[in-house]
Parts: C-alpha cells; sequence; structure tokens
C-alpha cells in the first residue's frame, strides 16, 4: 500500500519509516504540513499517518483542508498522551482513528490496514476470488484448504488488484506497488512479478488487458 506519514521528529520517522516498508508499504515521508500538502495533492494514499504538531503549522489544519476540498482518504492521527483534547478535536475533525505517542508499531499497521481496507469499501480481512480464501489482514493466500506461498512482492501486487476491486489496474499502479521494495524499479518488474504469481495462482485469476493493465476476474 502507498501511505504517507506526516511526522517531524526524526528519530521517530525514521522508524516508523522502516517498519512500515519492511511490511511492504511505500511510504512517502513528510516532515512538514507544506511538504504533507504537496504530496497528498499529487499521489493517491491508501492511509495517511498524521502528527499534528508541525514545524510549519497544524496537522489538524491540514486535515479539516482536505476534508473540506471532498478528500475520504483514511487519516490516523498520532497525539501526545495528555492530549485528549487534540484527539477530540482531531476525530471532530474527520479523522478515522488515532494513535498516542509512543506508538506500537504493529497496533500501527493493523490499524492501517483495516482502515485502508474500509477506504477501498472491502472492510472485510477474509475474501474469496475465483476459487482462492484470502486473509488481507494476515497476507496468506488459500486454495482449496492448501496454503499458496507468496512472496512480499507478489503479495503486494496480489494486494493491490484485490483492493480494486474488479477495475483495471494500470502499470504504473502495480509498479508503486513494487516501490517499496526497489526505489529502482525495472521497466519489466510487474510483468516479472506478475508471472510468478500468476504461476502461484493458477491460470485465469489475474487477466492482462493488453494496452490497459491488469484485472483480477
Ligand atoms: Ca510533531
Amino acid at each position: 500500500m502507498r501511505l504517507l506519514l506526516v511526522e517531524d521528529t526524526e528519530d521517530l520517522a525514521r522508524s516508523v519509516l522502516r517498519f512500515l516498508q519492511s511490511e511492504g508499504h511505500a511510504v512517502d515521508h513528510a516532515a512538514d504540513a507544506a511538504t504533507a500538502q504537496a504530496a497528498q495533492a499529487v499521489a493517491e494514499y491508501a492511509c495517511i499517518i498524521l502528527d499534528l504538531g508541525l514545524p510549519d503549522g497544524s496537522g489538524l489544519a491540514l486535515l479539516k483542508t482536505w476534508r473540506a476540498a471532498g478528500d475520504r482518504t483514511p487519516v490516523i492521527i498520532a497525539t501526545a498522551r495528555d492530549q485528549i483534547s487534540d484527539r477530540i478535536a482531531g476525530l471532530d475533525a474527520g479523522a478515522d482513528d488515532y494513535v498516542v505517542k509512543p506508538y506500537d508499531l504493529r497496533e500501527l499497521t493493523a490499524r492501517i490496514r483495516a482502515h485502508a481496507r474500509r477506504g477501498q469499501g472491502l472492510p472485510e480481512t477474509r475474501v474469496r476470488v475465483d476459487g482462492l480464501e484470502v486473509d488481507r489482514a494476515a497476507a496468506r493466500v488459500w486454495r482449496s484448504g492448501a496454503e499458496i506461498c507468496l512472496t512480499a512482492r507478489e503479495w503486494a501486487l496480489f494486494d493491490a488488484l484485490l483492493g480494486a476491486r474488479g477495475r483495471v489496474l494500470h502499470k504504473s499502479s502495480l509498479q508503486e506497488a513494487l516501490y517499496a521494495f526497489d526505489t529502482d524499479i525495472e521497466g519489466n518488474a510487474v510483468e516479472v512479478y506478475m508471472s510468478r504469481l500468476r504461476q502461484k495462482l493458477g491460470a485465469g485469476v489475474v487477466e492482462t488487458r493488453r494496452g490497459l493493465g491488469y484485472i483480477l476476474t
């Protein structure tokens, strides 16, 4: 998933980034409100983790701007333990959830996954696709009870297709899903991993729409 982390405390940002990337997410980092605003204007994020106290403004003001513009990207605000009024203001301003600093990174990623699924209109963790049983929270897939072991890159592609819910995904969107692993993505990386994914999932699960991209049948 492509995520935006808005956090100006360098150490915290670094450890959160590292953890989210190790979980296979493509994460952009903004250390101030202006960068966050610029990033949000050009990229489509599955979820935003938003610190409220930023050097050039407040995360709350950013959130209000986004919501006023009709942007519904899931937002999780990060607040200090004693700032209950901040949490209330954040939720009132349209945040979907909050975490209290210092937060547990595994809990944060579980919340991100839950809100991202809801943002895609797919709140369920367990889904069935073309004879496959999928657990999106655990990143696992089975066919007829037998687990199909996907690598992190294959899963990233498959999860992006699941999130598209039957829409055709262009190669560039899938390239973005791989961006977390290699910032220098080879031109044919999507084709390479897609071909491995297809071998594992079986014929007909992922279709190619020539010139358009890929779709989950
Ligand atoms: Ca801060």
